[in-house]
């Protein structure tokens, strides 16, 4: 039998980002036993990159908002294919979410009367994001952990998890291994909280961190669990192109939102060019009025730089294709030319913008307050994830929990920025109660020492192939592919295409070996992620393959339009009996009238 470490939990967390820390918090504050276990140190988590804001209807700095118009604007975002209900539940209780995590310490951009500012955001009719400067992911996670290591919890870094364990149906633990020593640990416990974050490192371009690898939702498909939207993948529309090595890194939206401007090669503001229906009445349409919008002029209407993050991308995919793109195959962002309206323009970028100003004059060498940046596409944020019950967060294994960017529901088609950040601290405060109620009303699980024993064996697979490819070569091989078949724009037969090349991957997968030993491995730890990346490629491939309709996040160029009877359901994946893939229809349930009205009211 496999030696490891044993652990034993009431609730086990993993994942230590914005989800995973307020989901602990709020099971140690419950009574349970906590375990809290991710990939990285504790504080480098995924939301650290986190940087415009996160977005609460506390109406600071305008006082028209409300929960109803966030619920309405995430609604419409998403396409209404959103889980109304955690719409709902988050529009309602993202506020007091911010307030408690002011209380706890952190220390937001300030209005003249020094209550929280709020900052404009692409689909937020009005000023909604609470920001600390472009830095908001850093001082979230410094918050909540500088509280959570004050709480009973037993953290567990650098550990990944590589399956859950299941106790017949409901789930028992999960196994582990910590990367410096490569030793396998045990975690017993009544109730698991998944909190892993994305998938974003399945493509070749993305601004995600390497911690990207879909663990958690291939961990909760393999567990039997389903998963909902997977076909919706985020491209944010500013991701850097320029030079290759930083190509993908993030521009946050923030520029938009203080009045920076999209230009093609042309020197011509193209966004004014294609504007939705559905937002026709809530978008400017002369330069003169956005402008006004972005200096918080109430009777002014939004400019088109801040559509939905998924028509902004497709626009700008649009000026590259018909040659009037930038240089190195983007559009140029310009906020530079503030300076023509404002005094104090660059003073002004710097301080609203410090990470962005740094980040183009270390990389890039360009001086954003003087020049425009060149940005493109890029992978950012998967919309789908685990289907999980809406107050609770249970998915449909008994005692398996899932919060933040691994679970799915609350954004539909598309996620409007900042409706992560503020996802994190609703769902993951809901779920960390609602895992603690279930785990004391269970008993202990059976932890079955084949099945754990069978997954060490797995793991350690590849040291024992002699000749095997590298898992690097594998890994880029699939990122490429899924990059161009699986990407921004998708057809049939290349979504097909991906479908054949996957069966080679993955048998190629098989094969890989590894040298040296088990001691901070990072070859090791790629073969073992490899295989997460595959599971989630394909959960992706399958689903972009049912969905013949573009919509949000998901464009078919063989279905450019949205077809309404693609508007009622959600498309699902499970694990078949067989190990077999299956891609069904999951109807969306009927909307609650008072909350149809709050849609009509909003249009
Ligand atoms: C550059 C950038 C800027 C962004 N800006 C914003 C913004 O301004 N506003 C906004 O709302 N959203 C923003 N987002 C999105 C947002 O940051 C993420 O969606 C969110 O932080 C995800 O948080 P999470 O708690 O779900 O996961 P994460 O913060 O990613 O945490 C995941 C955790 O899971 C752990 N983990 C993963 N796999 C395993 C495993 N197998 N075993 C053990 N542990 C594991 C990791 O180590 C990590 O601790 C941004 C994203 C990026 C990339």
């Amino acid at each position: 039998m496999a030696e490891f470490q044993r652990h034993e939990h009431d609730v086990l967390v993993i994942g230590a980002g914005g989800a995973g820390l307020r989901a602990a918090i709020e099971a140690a504050n419950g009574g349970a036993s906590v375990g809290l276990v991710c990939k990285s140190l504790l504080g480098k988590a995924h939301t650290v990159m986190a940087e415009g804001g996160i977005a609460a209807a506390l109406a600071n700095t305008d006082e028209r908002d409300n929960w109803k118009v966030h619920f309405a604007d995430t609604m419409r975002g998403g396409q209404y294919l959103n889980n109304w209900r955690m719409a709902e539940l988050h529009a309602k209780e993202a506020p007091d979410r911010v307030k408690e995590l002011e209380a706890m310490g952190a220390v937001f951009d300030r209005t003249p009367d020094g209550r929280i500012l709020q900052r404009n955001f692409g689909g937020h009719k009005y000023p909604r994001l609470a920001h600390v400067g472009d830095r908001t992911g850093l001082e979230i996670i410094r918050t909540l952990q500088d509280f959570a290591v004050h709480q009973p919890i037993d953290v567990h870094m650098e550990c990944t998890i590589v399956s859950l364990l299941k106790d017949g149906n409901r789930i028992a633990g999960a196994l582990g291994y910590d990367r410096e020593r490569g030793r396998f640990k045990l975690f017993a416990a009544n109730a698991v909280i998944l909190a892993t974050g994305g998938i974003g490192r399945a493509f070749s371009v993305t601004s995600n961190s390497w911690e990207y690898t879909g663990d958690g939702h291939a961990l909760a498909y393999n567990a039997g669990a389903t998963l909902q939207d997977m076909e919706f993948v985020q491209f944010h529309p500013t991701g850097m192109v320029w030079p290759p090595s930083v190509r993908g890194i993030l521009v946050t939206e923030g520029v938009r939102g203080e009045g920076g401007i999209l230009v093609n090669r042309e020197g011509r503001r193209f966004m004014f060019d294609d504007i939705p229906e559905n937002y026709r009445n809530q978008t400017a349409d002369n330069e003169e009025e956005g402008w006004r919008y972005t200096q918080g002029d109430k009777s002014a209407r939004r400019p088109p730089e801040l559509l939905t993050r998924d028509h902004v991308a497709r626009a700008i995919m649009k000026e590259v294709r018909e040659g009037r793109g930038s240089p190195h195959g983007g559009v140029f962002l310009d906020i530079s030319w503030i300076g023509a309206k404002l005094s104090n323009a660059e003073d002004h970028i710097k301080k609203k913008l410090p990470s962005m100003y740094h980040q183009f004059k270390q990389l890039a060498d360009i001086d954003i307050t003087k020049e425009p940046m060149e940005v493109g596409p890029t992978t950012h944020y998967v919309m789908g994830g685990v289907r999980v019950d809406a107050d609770t967060q249970m998915s449909s294994v008994p005692g398996l929990f899932a919060a933040g960017e691994v679970g799915a529901g609350l954004h539909g088609a598309n996620r409007l920025g900042g409706n992560s950040l503020s996802d994190l601290l609703v769902f993951g405060m809901r779920a960390g109660k609602y895992a603690t109620e279930y785990a004391g009303r269970q008993s202990k699980p059976r932890v079955d020492a084949n099945q754990a024993d069978a997954i060490v064996r797995g793991a350690l697979e590849p040291f024992e192939r002699a000749e095997g490819e590298s898992p690097y070569k594998v890994e880029h091989d699939l990122q490429t592919m899924m990059q161009e078949l699986v990407g921004i724009v998708r057809r049939e037969d290349e979504i097909r295409r991906a479908l054949d090349s996957l069966k080679t991957l993955k048998q190629r997968a098989t094969q890989v070996s590894v040298t040296g030993n088990r001691e901070y491995n990072p070859g090791w730890h790629t073969a073992l992620d490899l295989q997460n990346l595959l599971t989630v490629s394909e959960i992706v491939a399958r689903a972009a393959l049912e969905r013949k309709e573009s919509r949000g996040g998901h464009f078919r160029d063989d279905f450019p339009e949205k077809d309404p009877s693609y508007g009622k359901f959600n498309i699902v994946v499970r694990r078949g009996p067989n190990g077999e893939m299956q891609v069904s229809r999951e109807p969306i349930p009927e909307m609650r009238d008072d909350l149809k009205r709050i849609i009509e009211e909003n249009k």
